[in-house]
């Protein structure tokens, strides 16, 4: 090693956000079973301090959820690679919906690995920060909106797949009605504190309907903020 190579390392920023911090976060998540190395390696390069608040960027490669403001979170890296890997195991999705924008940070990771996300996020500050965010990283495959994603994006279904990241109650009719044939849907679905990861595929018999362990997420919401 040359003698400059720590000054240099520490000129680049707090070893909290550095690649290492990613090269670890990425180790845990294959200890704990995430095996698809298209999403490991996705997230080994994603930053993710970038898509929180400058005050919690030191804690970005921690495995777990963290406020993004008005109430909402960032989803923990372990759930995001988890969704993503069961999102894309049949096969890779070309065109995505997600529904809950939040940071922006699951949409980040989908543009790494399939053709076009579309995203729809209620709340218009949060868009408005995840926008340039994907502006900055140059991720120009992701489309966005401003809505109330339960009903979808009508104008560009169907999707290949569908994923979204805020809990309702129950599964939403107007998003499996955007999926394609052999489409893919993945949501967390049921009330605060019981809520299973499901997932849906449509084939020829119908859909086929999965369950893929507890998660916790934000509530899915009404209307626009
Ligand atoms: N995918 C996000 C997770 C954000 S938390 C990320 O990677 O950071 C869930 C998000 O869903 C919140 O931002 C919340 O405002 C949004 N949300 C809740 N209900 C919604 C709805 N009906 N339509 C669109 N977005 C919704």
């Amino acid at each position: 090693m040359m003698p400059f190579s720590h000054r240099n390392r520490d000129a680049q920023g707090s070893g909290m956000t550095s690649q290492r911090a990613r090269d670890r976060m990425v180790e845990r998540l294959q200890a704990d079973g995430i095996g698809d190395r298209r999403v490991l390696e996705v997230i080994r390069h994603l930053p993710r301090h970038q898509f929180i608040d400058e005050a919690l960027a030191s804690r970005a490669y921690e495995d777990t959820a963290l406020p993004i403001g008005r109430g909402q979170t960032i989803s923990q890296p372990w759930v995001v690679a988890r969704m993503t890997e069961a999102l894309i195991e049949m096969r890779l999705p070309s065109r995505v919906l997600e529904i809950g924008t939040g940071s922006g940070y699951q949409a980040a990771v989908l543009a790494g690995l399939v053709g076009t996300v579309y995203t729809v996020e209620r709340i218009e500050e949060l868009l408005r920060s995840a926008r340039r965010r994907f502006r900055a990283l140059k991720l120009d495959n992701i489309r966005s909106r401003h809505d109330d994603g339960r009903l979808g994006w009508p104008d560009e279904a169907p999707f290949d797949a569908i994923m979204v990241t805020a809990a309702g109650a129950e599964l939403q009719v107007a998003l499996l009605e955007q999926l394609a044939p052999d489409g893919c849907l993945i949501a967390p679905v049921g009330p605060p504190g019981r809520q299973t990861l499901t997932r849906i595929r449509a084939g020829e018999a119908g859909w086929m309907r999965e369950d893929l362990g507890p998660v916790s997420f934000v509530p899915l919401l009404g209307g626009t903020g």
